[in-house]
């Protein structure tokens, strides 16, 4: 994996206690360098400090979403203030999880672990995958392809975005609570909490646009009509 931390103390820390894990971590202090190291050794996870020298961290992610090589990676985002999580999970920027400073290391390794194997999940093709296609209204979810269109274009979508639009339509006109969903792609050691669910539909609804709509169930959760 990649770390992007310009702080060497907390660098140290962290690529101990991962290597410790039996990850192979390349370091970077800046952004730009960081931006090299995830085009060089195409890794699985990145961590990433939100506040480095040469560039903002939401940047880095803004750029690493945007592309379609990059677009897959598991991102945890480090930051020292706690009110940055919303934004930072609420998909303007696109993470896949977070870690507020100061953390344990013995944290850290733990959000790695679950998300590798969230990634892993979603990367892997469906028990029978193949060629299912569900379509609902102006939305195509390809299980195959393992890609979503709304109206024939493909959608840019997080690697947690996805797993959370392919679990809505193969569960389509059920009503899903807060809970189901988020054990279902999350899975049950995940600590972001429920809001983690409102806030990727408003994200996954502000992309699909008229394609498809995703009703709120007051009290309950959501379904996907
Ligand atoms: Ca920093």
């Amino acid at each position: 994996m990649v770390v992007i931390e310009d702080d060497p103390s907390i660098s140290r820390l962290v690529t101990a206690a991962l290597v410790g894990d039996g990850h192979t971590v390349h370091c970077c202090g800046t952004g730009g360098e960081g931006l090299d190291a995830i085009s060089e050794h195409a890794p699985d996870v990145v961590l990433l400090d939100l506040g480095l020298p040469d560039q903002d961290g939401t940047e880095v992610l803004r750029q690493l979403r945007a592309n379609s090589t990059t677009r897959d990676i598991g991102i945890i985002c480090v930051t020292a203030r706690a009110d940055e999580i919303d934004r930072v999970l609420g998909f303007e920027l696109g993470a896949d999880d977070y870690v507020v400073k100061p953390f344990s290391p013995r944290e850290l390794v733990g959000r790695v672990r679950a998300l590798a194997r969230r990634l892993a999940i979603l990367h892997a093709p469906g028990p029978d995958a193949g060629d299912e296609v569900v379509q609902i209204d102006q939305l195509t979810v390809d299980f195959g392809r393992r890609e979503t269109l709304a109206a024939g274009s493909p959608l840019d979508l997080t690697p947690m975005e996805r797993g959370l639009i392919e679990y809505l339509a193969v569960n389509r006109g059920l009503a899903l609570s807060r809970t189901q969903i988020l054990e279902a792609v999350w899975g049950h050691d995940w600590l972001g909490g429920s809001r983690t669910v409102d806030m990727h539909i408003a994200q996954i609804r502000r992309k699909i646009g008229d394609a498809a709509s995703i009703t709120t169930i007051r009290g309950v959760g959501y379904r996907l009509e």
